[in-house]
């Protein structure tokens, strides 16, 4: 049976098309959007516009639990990534299976009420909080799957290989969840992972996340990349976020990360390198010529003092550049949009700087803007999706046109507005493989989802 909606303006291939009905058949993918007439059944939402569904290529949903704990002077002199991340790394070692649940619906419940519609979900604790392995490897990425399919959501669990505290760094105890120390012990767990009925229907699937150049040696790490490439698989990589990551890595191979990963032939279209901050013009070309992704999540890298994507020398290179929400200190990935650009006109002390050279419209800027917040990320992750057209997945969002952060928008200037100045309560209603998951602004689980986590992780 098919499902109809009707808004007033739908947003397909790169315009605004009025009075449009999209259609979508019973396994949720799209077999129409044509004039309004041809559909006298459809569900209508009047005074919205829709859009495709949001993409969120890089998130570590648990880290929702340390959401406004971190920013605080600590006894340190400084404080930097690296002792945010001994904080982080506490509130981990805490965390229960059922914890990983409730924490991680939460942050995705608060990412389906912001209109994302899939997520790459980058996740490295496997263990139980001693250390010891649980007799399911992957209970933790099955309760992580479970939490994003209770929301609704869809999921890329990209299961991360953590080898070790880095080159010539004693064991950190802090890290003995994530630890799992050879590629045949990680590619045994994953095939598992891959073999589990749920997976594969199209709401969730797996990729290969080797966690960094410091945590993965390089022949764990060609081993496990060579398997990802055979099977077609997404591969995520923490690449370049902190300059003591760069330091090290040429202290141990001679080369940056980027250097190392391109000369030993790991980049590819289906790699996604996250962060990519502290590179090189070379090593921006390498990526160019290899197809790679690049995964920048602005709203933590601000947060967290990393520094700033080279948005603009990736842009001019043909890099295709995805969104992630990363540490949820703030879930809104048109935020993240905005601040990709906003960064560079602090930096640059000019304006429209990663707008196209050869379209002056208003809408040219915020769309490319919007690409990475959608389309891009779903190449990012491996799917079909961050788009409206015919045999695509029916994963969209409606904005309220009448939300006082938009209201009197013309359609000219409407992508403009929402990709600079939406706020999140214009965010009507969400629908993933044809399903309605919010209504209203409002999820239906949202108030148990919401007591579950704050009784168990803050009670
Ligand atoms: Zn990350």
């Amino acid at each position: 049976l098919n499902r109809a909606w009707l808004p007033d303006l739908i947003y397909a291939d790169g315009r605004w098309l009025p009075d449009h009905a999209i259609v979508c058949d019973d396994t949720g993918t799209i077999v129409s959007i044509a004039e309004s007439h041809e559909a006298a059944d459809a569900i209508r939402f009047p005074r919205r516009a829709l859009l495709p569904g949001l993409v969120n290529a890089h998130s570590h949903a648990f880290q929702r639990v340390i959401r406004g704990r971190t920013e605080r002077r600590s006894e340190h002199s400084t404080d930097s990534f690296w002792t945010w991340r001994e904080q982080m790394y506490a509130a981990a070692n805490r965390l229960e299976p059922q914890d990983i649940y409730a924490a991680s619906r939460l942050a995705f419940l608060e990412m389906a009420l912001t209109g994302i519609t899939a997520v790459g979900e980058f996740h490295y604790i496997h263990h139980s909080p001693e250390g010891s392995r649980y007799s399911d490897p992957n209970l933790l990425e099955r309760e992580v799957i479970r939490a994003a399919r209770d929301v609704g959501i869809r999921i890329a669990l990209l299961r991360v290989a953590y080898a070790r505290a880095g080159y010539e760094i004693e064991p950190n105890p802090l890290q003995k969840r994530f630890i799992e120390e050879s590629p045949d012990e990680y590619l045994k767990n994953l095939e598992e992972l891959l073999s589990v009925p749920e997976l594969n229907d199209g709401h969730a699937w797996v990729g290969v996340a080797p966690h960094s150049v410091r945590a993965v040696p390089l022949d764990y790490l060609k081993t496990i990349v060579a398997f990802a490439n055979e099977r077609a698989l997404p591969v995520h990589m923490h690449v370049a976020e902190q300059p003591a990551e760069v330091s090290a890595c040429i202290e141990e191979y001679g080369r940056s990360p980027v250097a190392l990963l391109d000369t030993e032939g790991l980049l590819s279209k289906r790699f996604t390198a996250v962060h990519a901050i502290h590179v090189t013009p070379k090593a921006i070309s390498a990526m160019a010529r290899s197809g790679a992704i690049v995964c920048a999540c602005p709203t933590t890298e601000r947060n967290l003092g990393d520094g700033v994507v080279p948005a603009k020398s990736y842009f001019d290179g043909g890099i295709v550049v995805a969104l992630g929400s990363d540490s949820q200190i703030q879930i809104d990935l048109l935020e993240d949009a905005r601040e990709l650009e906003y960064h560079l006109r602090l930096q640059h002390t000019s304006r429209n700087v990663l707008a196209p050279s050869d379209d002056t419209s208003s809408a040219a800027l915020a769309r490319r803007l919007f690409d990475c917040a959608t389309i891009n990320g779903a190449t990012s992750i491996g799917f079909q999706g961050g788009k409206l057209e015919v045999g695509a997945p029916a994963d969209f969002f409606t904005v309220d046109l009448d939300d006082p952060s938009i209201a009197g928008s013309s359609r000219d200037d409407l992508l403009a507005n929402i990709v600079f100045s939406l706020s999140r309560s214009a965010v009507s209603d969400v629908v993933v493989g044809g399903k309605q998951i919010v209504a209203n602004g409002r999820h239906e689980a949202q108030e148990a989802i919401v007591q579950e986590y704050s009784h168990r992780l803050h009670g």
